[in-house]
């Protein structure tokens, strides 16, 4: 069926996430002008992928550029489990630190379960300890993954109403997919898990108000996939041949989707920021003197 061409927002996700980081940084000097030590966040970077050592690199910088001091943790590839633990619980008891971060993926001997097991909720930025996940489950208050974060954030800055609208969300990683999900339901919507065994996801895309792709699959979601007027939001970032590829073809998307996050400048920065606002809430739930 034939539609009017819709004039689709691409979605600046680095000028919301700018604007953001502004009102950011202004909460954290408001702490620092009455003496009080700036919030902290410490890294922990196990291995020397070069991908991870660029994004711990992107985070550090950003939490500079908004007055929120950081601190990085390495360990080689071969430190093992037990020594990443260690590291981390030490962090952990640090009182001058405010939130952990463990860079992802980790050794394939070291699991990701534990290693978020090992940081307090108080301080579990990426809030993947199984009480913030618990929290969310509930509905009650806790620190939250950042990507669901961002990409609550850009539906609620773009005013895509949410309440009785259908979204389909592909991917149920613990980092995305089911976080997300959660958060739409609680935002009203009703939600669609879909995953690798989802049967003709194209009709189930076809019925979606908002399409959250978090699948790690190049150009998946394809123009004739989105009912018109929907919002798509583009998590999935590939690398293909040495060039980024998100898992929304967005060519075929203009026109028909009312919005779409690019793959590039789309929910990245907004990830990033709201580790910042993590880092941040962590230090207010717990000022220093
Ligand atoms: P993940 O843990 O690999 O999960 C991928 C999910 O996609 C799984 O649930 C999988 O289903 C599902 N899936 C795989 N192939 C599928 C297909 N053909 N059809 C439908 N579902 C399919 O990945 P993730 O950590 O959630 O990340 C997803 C993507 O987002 C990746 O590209 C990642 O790089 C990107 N990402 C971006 C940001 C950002 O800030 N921009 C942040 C996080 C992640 P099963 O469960 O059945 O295996």
């Amino acid at each position: 069926m034939s539609h009017a061409r819709i004039e689709t927002v691409v979605v600046d996700g680095l000028a919301l996430a700018n604007q953001l980081r502004d009102e950011i940084a202004a909460r954290v000097a408001r702490h620092t002008s009455v003496g009080r030590r700036p919030p902290c966040l410490a890294v922990v970077l196990v291995g020397d992928d070069p991908a991870s050592a660029s994004y711990i690199k992107g985070k550090r910088r950003a939490c500079a550029r908004v007055g929120i001091h950081s601190v990085e943790r390495r360990l080689t590839a071969h430190a093992g489990e037990r020594a990443v633990l260690d590291a981390v619980a030490a962090l952990d008891r640090d009182a001058s630190i405010d939130g952990i971060l463990v860079q992802l993926p980790l050794p394939k001997d070291v699991r990701p379960n534990a290693v978020a097991e090992a940081i307090s909720p108080e301080k579990d930025v990426d809030g993947l300890h199984p009480m913030n996940a618990g929290r969310l489950l509930l509905g009650e208050p806790g620190l939250r993954p950042c990507t669901p974060l961002g990409i609550m954030e850009i539906l609620a800055r773009e005013r895509v109403a949410l309440k009785g609208a259908h979204a389909v969300v592909i991917g149920r990683s613990a980092i995305v997919g089911k976080p997300v999900s959660l958060l739409l339901q609680q935002a009203h919507a009703t939600v669609t898990m879909c995953h690798s065994r989802s049967r003709d996801l194209a009709a189930l895309c076809r019925m979606a108000d908002v399409i959250v792709a978090a699948v790690g699959v190049p150009r998946l979601v394809k123009g004739d996939w989105v009912k018109p007027g929907a919002a798509v939001i583009d998590v999935g970032v590939t690398e293909q041949d040495d060039v980024l590829v998100g898992d929304v073809d967005t060519e075929s998307v203009l026109g028909r989707a009312r919005l779409v996050t690019p793959h590039r400048r789309g929910v990245g920065p907004m990830t990033i920021t709201m580790l910042l606002r993590n880092t941040l809430a962590a230090y207010e739930a717990h000022p220093p003197a």
